[in-house]
């Protein structure tokens, strides 16, 4: 066996203070840039928190490609919102302009669609989340969020406020079906209000801090989008 006292020459031990302080700060960096929750065939049950200190809004929307750079899917983060320019919109309205089929089939493909960002405690979902994973960043395409923002603004059919961390609703979000055509979502309230606060507390956790989620995603620069579009391979057409 070997001793791990003994280390090979060259080698020490971390030092546990360091590393904690370490371990904290890769959690949010995970947090911050990729750690992305994706809706999975089944049923995710969730609770939307409410808005991180600096955001207006408890959902962030932006628009996002998705092109094959080398014949492999990427969704990337449209410039246009934040003002700066956007090769793929630019290909995608030349496209429009040819005004043939093939050139109309090609521009929707390009163009830039909705998609929403939350943050979320998990219950339960396909892939074994639960409360104990903490924070979530989830994404959902736009049918999600209509039926988030009717719930949330449905004061006279007595709901409203679904992020209300003592008196929230909780959503058990369904993804059926396969494919790009059949896929669909729904997400319906359970028809109770939940105190998200008592229920941590009482599985013996504590509120995390939410992820500021405009810096999820963020988009890159125009020659870095530039090259992924000239890379593009679209997908043979299937008969
Ligand atoms: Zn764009």
């Amino acid at each position: 066996m070997t001793d791990l006292n003994e280390l090979p020459e060259g080698f020490g031990q971390a030092d546990p203070d360091f590393m904690h302080e370490a371990y904290a700060e890769a959690k949010k960096e995970r947090s911050e840039t990729g750690d992305v929750l994706f809706l999975k065939s089944g049923v995710t049950h969730v609770f939307v928190l409410p808005p991180h200190k600096d955001a207006p809004s408890w959902f962030r929307e932006y628009r996002e490609h998705g092109i094959r750079p080398e014949g492999k899917f990427t969704t990337i983060t449209c410039p246009k919102e934040e003002g700066d320019p956007c090769p793929i919109c630019e290909a995608a309205a030349v496209l429009w302009d040819e005004k043939t089929n093939e050139s109309i089939t090609a521009a929707k493909r390009l163009t830039a669609k909705k998609q929403f960002l939350y943050n979320v405690y998990v219950f339960s979902s396909p892939d074994g989340k639960a409360l104990k994973d903490g924070i979530h960043t989830l994404k959902s395409g736009v049918t999600v969020y209509k039926e988030l923002m009717a719930y949330d603004s449905d004061d006279a059919g007595g709901w409203g406020n679904i992020t209300d961390l003592t008196r929230g609703v909780e959503f058990r979000i369904e993804r059926t079906g396969r494919g790009r055509f059949d896929t669909k979502y729904s997400a319906m309230p359970v028809p109770q209000r939940t105190n998200l606060l008592e229920k941590l507390d009482a599985a013996g956790f504590k509120i995390g801090p939410p992820t500021d989620l405009t810096k999820v995603y963020p988009a890159r620069k125009y020659d870095a989008l530039l090259e992924l579009l000239e890379q593009d391979v679209p997908e043979e057409e299937k008969e």
